[in-house]
């Protein structure tokens, strides 16, 4: 790669990003195409992200990924907006700011990927969390599926989660394992499991046979729950699927094109190893 002075640069926008793995993912990708481009990762450390985003129109960014805590932020510096939690930015020519959220997006990609049945097979969602992650793809999900069922460790949390789809519901912790018994599709959105974090023992034995179960953690790849789902025979779906399709979806809303996901699985696997 060569940076030159015509160089166009993409932000990864957050707190932390230091350990992202989309500077790598979104690099090779530009050098795949050969883009005169380059995507860095900037901490941004500020109770004021929404003015600090605003103020970057004049640097000429073509476009920015926003991670934790600044994806609502992000939406509401833009001008237009595909939905209040935004994690794609783009300035576009005429100097308007454009924001877009392909998470929940990239994981139904990634569903569709390993489960391209999903939609005959999934009536029923058992959503393990209620932060960012679960609300976004719980939100993209919920015009395609009968129900949501939200749990969370916080009750209160999964409660404002269900109150937000129409078709939400929410489940006491203590009912996890009806939960697992009840679901098409498990969707593991919390920190358990994740390295440096604690794990659960998850109750995979109540899980129905044909059920689909997705855990979106990528440190490790293979989780506990991905392990006792596999070992059942069940169809199973990493984090790294994900991770990959919102980044292809972001790419696509910069530079027009859909990038390779395979490579960037093989190249994402072998930086995870
Ligand atoms: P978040 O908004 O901070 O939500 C964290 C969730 O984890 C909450 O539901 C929280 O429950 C739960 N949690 C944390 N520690 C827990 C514990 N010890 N026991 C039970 N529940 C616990 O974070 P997020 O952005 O949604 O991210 C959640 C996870 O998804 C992270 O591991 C993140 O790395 C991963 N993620 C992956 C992708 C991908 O592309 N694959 C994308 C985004 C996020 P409470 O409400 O009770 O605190």
């Amino acid at each position: 790669m060569t940076i030159s002075g015509a160089t166009r640069v993409l932000v990864l926008l957050g707190d932390p990003v230091a350990h992202s793995l989309s500077p790598l993912m979104h690099n090779a990708w530009i050098a795949d195409h050969g883009f005169d481009a380059v995507y860095i990762a900037v901490p941004l450390k500020t109770e004021g992200a929404v003015a600090a985003i605003r103020a970057l129109k004049p640097f000429g960014f073509a476009g920015a990924n926003v991670t934790v805590p600044h994806k609502e932020a992000a939406a509401a510096a833009a001008d237009r907006r595909e939905a209040e939690v935004a994690n794609v930015l783009r300035w576009e020519a005429d100097g308007t700011l454009s924001a877009f959220n392909t998470d929940g997006p990239g994981f139904i990609d990634a569903l569709a990927e390993v489960a391209p049945d999903w939609r005959a097979r999934v009536k029923r969602v058992l959503m393990v969390g209620a932060g960012g992650a679960a609300q976004a793809i719980a939100r993209t999900l919920s015009p395609h599926v009968d129900t949501i069922h939200f749990v969370n460790r916080t009750g209160a949390r999964a409660d404002a989660a269900a109150l937000a789809i129409p078709n939400g519901r929410a489940l006491r912790w203590d009912d996890l394992e009806r939960g697992f018994g009840a679901a098409d599709l498990i969707v593991q959105a919390t920190s358990l499991g994740m390295s440096g974090n604690p794990d659960f023992e998850w109750p995979t034995a109540n899980i129905r046979t044909g059920a689909i179960v997705a855990d979106i953690v990528y440190r490790p790849l293979e989780t506990s729950l991905l392990r006792g789902a596999r070992a059942r025979g069940l169809t199973t779906i990493d984090g790294l699927g994900m991770l990959i399709f919102q980044g292809a979806r972001s790419f696509e809303h910069w530079f027009g094109i859909l990038p390779d996901t395979a490579k960037a699985r093989a190249r994402l696997m072998a930086a995870l190893a």
